[in-house]
């Protein structure tokens, strides 16, 4: 094969081990860092970027992204390379296929424009085994799941994920470690969205921890915050429980995203009971608990933020799209909380579409979460695109949480570039364990991105959320152009990382 170079030159180099910006020139060999230093020497016939007066980085690594049926979309290279991202973790959140060889198979044929590996969810796993009802498993159902969590780890899921959702929300922590173990003896990761992220916050972080206490699961608490006026109290103790099991050894990491505002379906706001054997519409639409349905779900929207802060994302609703609870709730002449039973009643999925809770935490709690040196930058992102119709609605973060990490790092409301760069790049592939990635060392792939560190920003608002961020000049990724002059190229494909 004859050899292909390529030098980018002149730039400050944040290498994505924390080390500081340091001026270097950086030597790309087909597809991998050759040489990092000062004024290397070009080979001849090197492609020569100039890159003075920006920062060279590694690519980033989003650990955390709902991009499990995105990932075979064509525009998602487009989508992450635009950000910065060359490599993605999907699976969160307990929603990671079952059927991990075909799910990654899957990813392979389609060629994806971004690296990409997956967790396997624990609320899949039940679903096939058991179902969302409130009872342990028997022992042999407790094997089979065990099972399928083997052949998804052996199929090359980078870990286990759980969430609250689906049938994993009945699943107590006895049934979450066994499964876990799995992972455990693999040395890989255990990604968990708590069961609690309000006044349970700290007792669901002591689940986490409990959970992989004692296996060698790598812990990821997904999304690290505390929710609403009963969780705004709560963060010292929370964050003091991890640091103790830190300092006892524990391999424990996070993941954050720089916004106060949360997202996920509409029919988290309803009490577990009434999602239980999945019976929600007939719970719905029974009369005889009405009362106590909508004091809960009033109590819920209230425990969260309120209802002009809820916009609601339903598609499967007429006229509702992109509309506040509040303004829902006004258009049918109903409650809140019964606009929020009408909408989940109304999707065939008891979901009641994406929905967006604004102003769910405080700005300085969240700024404290991501100026933690365990805390990775995770955009907790997802896309759902549709044929033919551009991207539209949904949370901010899915288009700019990386820019708006650099940009209040800069703004100095966090930590410092070298750090924000690592919390991008080299902290996520330790956490996961990704060893040939995010960092701008000699031997790693060659995934760089190229920025100007003072207009880097992001763009997107929850008003126009489908807005990329501005100072991302170049990414490569394994040394192929992505993004150019802030243009999308796309030469590059990513791969789908499955041997750990
Ligand atoms: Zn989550």
């Amino acid at each position: 094969m004859p050899e292909k170079t390529l030098t980018i030159t002149g730039g400050h180099v944040v290498d994505g081990t924390g080390a500081p910006a340091r001026e270097a020139d950086v030597l790309i060999r087909n597809g991998t860092i050759a040489e990092v230093g000062p004024s290397l020497r070009r080979p001849e016939g090197s492609e020569v970027v100039e890159a003075e007066g920006l920062v060279v980085a590694p690519g980033f690594i989003d650990c955390h992204t709902h991009y499990d049926r995105a990932i075979t979309w064509e525009g998602i290279g487009r989508h992450c390379a635009l950000q910065g991202i060359t490599t993605v973790v999907g699976g969160n959140c307990g929603g990671g296929d079952a059927d991990m060889a075909a799910h990654l198979d899957a990813a392979e044929a389609a060629g994806p424009g971004v690296s990409y590996t997956c967790l396997v969810g624990l609320s899949s796993v039940r679903t096939r085994v058991k179902g969302p009802v409130d009872a342990a498993p028997t022992s042999d159902e407790l094997a089979t799941m065990m099972r399928i969590v083997e052949e998804a780890l052996d199929a090359g899921a980078v870990g286990v994920s759980w969430g609250p959702y689906g049938a994993a929300q009945f699943q107590g922590t006895e049934e979450v470690r066994a499964l876990v173990a799995p992972a455990g003896r693999r040395g890989r990761v255990f990604a968990t969205h708590r069961r609690n992220e309000r006044g349970g916050a700290v007792a669901a972080t002591r689940e986490a921890l409990a959970i992989v206490a004692g296996t060698d699961a790598r812990l990821i608490i997904s999304h690290l915050k505390v929710i609403g006026p009963n969780g705004f109290p709560l963060l010292d103790e929370m964050l003091e429980t991890i640091d103790a099991a830190r300092r006892e050894g524990l391999p424990a990491w996070c993941d954050a995203y720089p916004y106060t505002g949360a997202a996920t379906g509409l029919s988290t706001l309803l009490p577990e009971w009434a999602k239980e054997g999945g019976r929600t519409h007939a719970v719905l639409g029974d009369d005889t608990c009405r009362t106590r349905l909508l004091e809960e779900i009033q109590q819920g929207i209230a425990d969260r933020c309120s209802a002009e802060d809820i916009l609601c994302f339903a598609r499967h609703m007429d006229g509702v799209f992109g509309l506040s609870l509040a303004q829902v709730a006004e258009s049918l002449s109903v409650s809140p909380a019964e606009a929020v039973v009408a909408l989940v009643l109304a999707d065939p999925d008891a979901r009641g579409g994406g929905a967006v809770y604004r102003n769910t935490m405080r700005e300085d709690q969240v700024q404290r979460i991501l100026s933690l040196p365990y805390c990775c930058v995770g955009a907790d992102s997802g896309v759902t695109p549709e044929e033919g119709r551009p991207l539209r609605g949904g949370h901010p973060r899915s288009f700019g949480a990386f820019a708006r990490a650099l940009r209040w790092s800069r703004e100095g409301r966090t930590v410092g570039l070298a750090t924000v760069v690592r919390q991008c790049s080299g902290l996520p592939a330790e956490a996961l364990g990704i060893h040939d990635r995010g960092t701008l060392v000699a031997g790693k792939v060659a995934d760089v991105v190229v920025f100007d560190p003072k207009p880097i920003s992001d763009r997107a608002t929850y008003e126009e959320p489908v807005q990329y961020p501005a100072g991302i000049r170049d990414v490569l990724l394994a040394g192929e152009w992505m993004v150019r002059d802030g243009s999308y190229v796309g030469a590059g494909r990513g791969k789908v990382l499955r041997d750990w």
